[in-house]
């Protein structure tokens, strides 16, 4: 071999060698072309559909938070499996329904022990943080770093369960919240690993108390009535007229600020009371009855519940700035999403738990640079219990049999249309009775346009036609027009409830 055949085929070799390192490196996240991805998970509080301006008839301005959706897909069908804080999150974090993962009503506690997302990917090689609401009971696992509310936790002054020892900290909670997200990306995040931050508001959950910011925003507008909001729920079963959640009967004085907050610091109170004290006033003067009563409680609600959001939003725009900022946006996906949807007086109700479509329904927008187009819609019926599995697909780490719910990525990385295998129709189980508000215990089944409600303990079912029906107003349960219709969709919820496993309740079970 000549001098120069021999170079030749030294740079050949070495250019091999260079190549197949290339191809497999020492661990995925050295390597640009399957670079794992970032996951910010924003999780808020009963945060309604309603109230994201990224949707269309959306009562209110979300700029930040729409932010997500121009850039990435929203999500006009997706729903939860339980409709109800600490078991919504606990079927996102275990992609399993409540009857397996055992957190059914707000009176469980978590098994921290069960296989859960974040483990897998903390076992993958992410560094994983969860900051804000658990509200699980148990503590955090799976997790490098925790910073967690003590359950509900308050809107001011929050003490703190951390993975370093209690704290306690002064100021909003929404502002805290996102302080020690911040905190965490910037000075306790590797940046040689990839991350999970689950960053969860406890905003807007009742009682609605706006941040010092907003406290007199919208004084000097009224916001439009839901057509609903003096329902007479006629054309359902009873559970409809019998729960207790009504803007009318139901919204307290404390909910409505009437009363006197507690845990403030006596500067947050002069803010306070600067603010309300006008509008109390003015409230106590005009002496109201009846359905102008309704009326103002309306107002005063969805304009604190609005207030809470507006501070939410500004703060999800602080977060989205600081990834734009450090270059960490194109690798980051971002998920924007609530534990439940919420009702805005529409029925007249506040709260959630119902199968019907304001608490069923969720948020979800998720933006993911170069794999989700920019500005999509998606319209395949999804749900909570495909977060885990998506996240997992999303990190290329294998998904465990035991999760049942379905990786939404061919959706993102599609034109959101649902693969030809998507689910057929999704399953409901909503379990807290008795419980605050009254809501019977059902389940049932939704095929995207058919709702079938099985109220067991009261033997009566509801069928709704969201496509004639969409604020579901008429029951066509026994309707010898729907007779076909109904006997399909009580195949389906049979099918449903045996694909899932779900053997609740149990005879002389609490479940
Ligand atoms: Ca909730």
């Amino acid at each position: 071999m000549t001098a120069i055949f021999r170079n030749l085929f030294f740079s050949l070799m070495v250019g091999l060698i260079g190549l197949s390192n290339f191809a497999a490196p020492a661990s995925a996240a050295d390597d640009p072309t399957t670079k794992k991805p970032n996951i910010l998970f924003i999780m808020a509080d009963d945060h309604a559909f309603q109230a994201i301006s990224a949707y269309p008839g959306a009562i209110n301005k979300t700029p930040n938070i729409d932010r997500i959706a121009k850039e990435g897909m929203r999500f006009n069908h997706a729903y939860v499996t339980n409709s109800i804080c600490g078991p919504s999150r606990a079927v996102n974090l275990t992609g399993k329904y409540s009857h397996l993962n055992g957190f059914y009503d707000n009176r469980s506690r978590f098994d921290s022990s069960q296989l859960t997302y974040p483990k897998l990917l903390q076992k993958a090689g992410y560094q994983t943080a969860m900051v804000g609401k658990w509200h699980l009971v148990s503590d955090p696992t799976g997790f490098d770093y925790w910073n967690v509310l003590r359950g509900q936790g308050p809107y001011y002054n929050p003490g703190m369960l951390t993975s370093e020892g209690p704290k306690k900290y002064e100021g909003y909670t929404t502002d805290i919240i996102t302080d020690i997200a911040l905190d965490w990306l910037k000075n306790k995040r590797d940046p040689s690993k990839p991350f999970l931050l689950c960053y969860q508001h406890k905003a807007p959950h009742r009682n609605w108390m706006p941040g010092p910011k907003y406290l007199n925003k919208y004084d000097d507008i009224e916001f439009p009535e839901p057509e609903t909001l003096f329902d007479e729920y006629t054309g359902r079963a009873s559970g409809a007229k019998n729960q207790d959640m009504m803007i009318a009967k139901t919204m307290n004085a404390t909910d409505l600020k009437l009363n006197k907050p507690r845990g403030l610091t006596p500067e947050q109170l002069k803010v306070w009371e600067a603010a309300y004290g006008p509008k109390n006033k003015a409230f106590e003067e005009a002496n109201l009855k009846g359905d102008a009563l309704v009326r103002w409680k309306f107002q005063r609600y969805i304009k604190d519940y609005l207030r809470c959001i507006d501070s939410v939003d500004e703060n999800v725009g602080r977060v989205l700035d600081y990834l734009d900022e450090e270059g960490l946006t194109d690798n980051t996906l971002v998920v924007y999403t609530a534990d439940q949807g919420f009702y805005l007086g529409e029925h007249g109700w506040f709260d959630k738990r119902w199968m019907y479509e304001e608490s069923f329904r969720t948020p979800l927008l998720v933006r993911w640079p170069g794999h989700v187009k920019p500005g999509t819609v998606s319209n395949a019926v999804v749900a909570n219990l495909d977060n885990a599995e998506t996240f997992l697909a999303a990190a290329g780490v294998p998904i465990p049999d035991e999760m049942q719910g379905l990786s939404m990525l061919p959706i993102l990385e599609g034109d959101g249309t649902a693969p030809k295998d998507w689910r057929e129709a999704l399953y409901y189980h909503y379990y807290e009775n008795p419980g605050a508000h009254n809501v019977p215990r059902h389940y049932g089944v939704f095929d995207g346009r058919y709702k079938l409600i099985y109220y067991y303990r009261l033997n009566e079912w509801e069928l709704f036609d969201l496509e004639k029906d969409p604020q579901e107003m008429h029951s066509v349960y026994g309707d010898p027009a729907y007779a076909k219709v109904q006997a399909r969709m009580e195949k389906l919820l049979e099918k449903n409830r045996e694909k899932y496993k779900d053997d609740t309740p149990r005879a002389g079970g609490k479940y």
